[in-house]
Order: structure tokens, then C-alpha cells, then sequence
């Protein structure tokens, strides 16, 4: 898949070519170009995977072990935070939280709580809003950056690690997260755990195509997650897999 600056310069060339052979038809042509550049950046800012605006990580498919990276994200919450720290210590099974900052703030004795048990945190920005991929650079950096402090406080260790909110990237998300060095992860599975009814279903949904090396979409942040994770981790362990935090996987 092409990335965004090599879709503009297609496009350009495109525009040059017809601009040359097809003047009068103008008028036809260059909305539709239009149609279909908006519908390619469109797609490509909700589809992370795509790598479209930036290079995120979302597996490692290379690791040789039955090895899976559980990762949460929108946490820490008082309520569920800690059911998970406490399932995943019964199946000693390592975890990457992807906290928000102002849950951080809220709760900074449970990102202690998820270091102590040699969990990985990460940055999921500060404010996690619905018009985050509406903010300018600086307002980014901003954000980011404030998340990173409250982090960089708690951990010995400085996070380098950076998931955007609803996984959505544009040119300016990228700029700040190139200007503030960090990488992006993604996801390989997605559990869809916030909107789904049934554990069933998801922990089917999961496991059907699970292979070494994924890195799977969870949340802290309900009873139904709570639910699917411990049914998760029973499959996992029947299966012989072993999950471990999205760096380790990472650099395996
Ligand atoms: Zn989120």
C-alpha cells in the first residue's frame, strides 16, 4: 500500500497526465480525482494498519516462540484496572497498559501497581478526546508531551511508546510523534470489546486466525473485558502460548 506522500504524488502525476490529454473534460475528471484521494486519506487515517501516515508496528511475526503481546488501552480504572493486574498475575502472563493521561493523574497508584507487576505502560495521549485528530501539531505535542511527563514521574524507565487514540493518524499526529520521537503501536487483532455483548463470540473472534506474534486490542475499562481477558488467557494457557508485554515482542 502506498503511503501518503507517494498517494500525493501520484495523484499529481495523475492530474498532470489527464490535465495534458483531457482539458476539456475538466470539469468530470478532477472531482472525481478529488473523490478518490479524499476516500484513499479517509480510509488510511482510520486503517493504521495501512502505515499511512506513519510507520506503526502492529505484530512481529518474525518471533519463533507461541508468543502473543496483550495490550489494554484507555485505562487506569479504579474498578477493572486492578481485576486485570490480578488475572494476569494468576496466569503469569505479561501486559501493555496504553494509559490516558488524565486517568494517570487520577490514579497514579495503579500505574505503580502495573510497574511493580513488570507490565509495560504506554502513552495514549492526555485528553483522548473525539476531536483528537482535529488538533494542530502543537496542541498535539502538548498533549503527548503531558502524558509523558506523568509517566516519565512514575517509571524509572522513559516511555517510548505511543498509541493514538481510536487508532486514527493524519500529517499531524505524525509530525508530533516524529518531532517527540516515539513509536507508534498498533494492533493485529482487534477485540471490538467496548461495543460487543458477548465474550463468546469475542474470545472466537480472537483466537479463529491467533498466530505467534500478534498484538491484541483489549481495554480495562469494563466487566465484559474483564470477562473476555480471563477467558483469553484459559485459552492461551491450553494452547501453550505465553503473553508478554508489546516491547519484549517488539525486540524478540
Ligand atoms: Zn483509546
Amino acid at each position: 500500500m502506498l503511503n501518503f506522500k507517494q498517494t500525493n504524488i501520484v495523484f499529481t502525476i495523475l492530474v498532470l497526465c489527464l490535465y495534458i490529454t483531457l482539458k476539456t473534460y475538466l470539469f468530470i475528471w478532477l472531482p472525481l480525482l478529488l473523490l478518490l484521494w479524499i476516500t484513499i486519506t479517509t480510509i488510511g487515517s482510520f486503517y493504521m494498519r495501512w502505515n499511512f501516515f506513519i510507520k506503526a508496528k502492529h505484530c512481529n511475526y518474525n518471533i519463533n516462540k507461541k508468543t502473543v503481546a496483550i495490550t489494554f488501552d484507555d485505562g487506569p480504572n479504579i474498578e477493572f484496572t486492578p481485576k486485570v493486574l490480578a488475572l494476569l498475575k494468576k496466569h503469569q502472563a505479561q501486559a501493555t497498559f496504553f494509559c490516558i493521561g488524565k486517568n494517570i493523574e487520577k490514579h497514579p497508584d495503579l500505574i505503580k501497581q502495573i510497574i511493580a507487576q513488570n507490565h509495560t505502560v504506554g502513552n495514549h495521549s492526555y485528553i483522548h478526546a473525539n476531536n483528537y485528530g482535529f488538533l494542530k501539531t502543537k496542541e498535539l505535542i502538548k498533549d503527548i508531551t503531558k502524558t509523558q511527563k506523568l509517566l516519565n514521574n512514575i517509571n524509572q524507565t522513559k516511555n517510548t511508546l505511543f498509541r493514538p487514540p481510536f487508532g486514527v493518524t493524519n500529517p499531524n499526529i505524525a509530525k508530533a510523534i516524529k518531532k517527540l520521537d516515539l513509536q507508534t503501536i498498533g494492533w493485529s487483532i482487534r477485540s471490538y470489546d467496548t461495543i460487543a455483548k458477548d465474550a463468546n463470540k469475542v474470545i472466537a473472534k480472537i483466537t479463529t486466525n491467533l498466530q505467534s506474534g500478534d498484538i491484541i486490542l483489549l481495554h480495562d475499562t469494563s466487566a465484559l473485558s474483564v470477562l473476555i481477558l480471563e477467558q483469553l488467557l484459559q485459552w492461551l494457557e491450553k494452547e501453550n502460548y505465553t503473553s508478554i508485554s508489546v516491547d519484549k515482542l517488539l525486540n524478540s
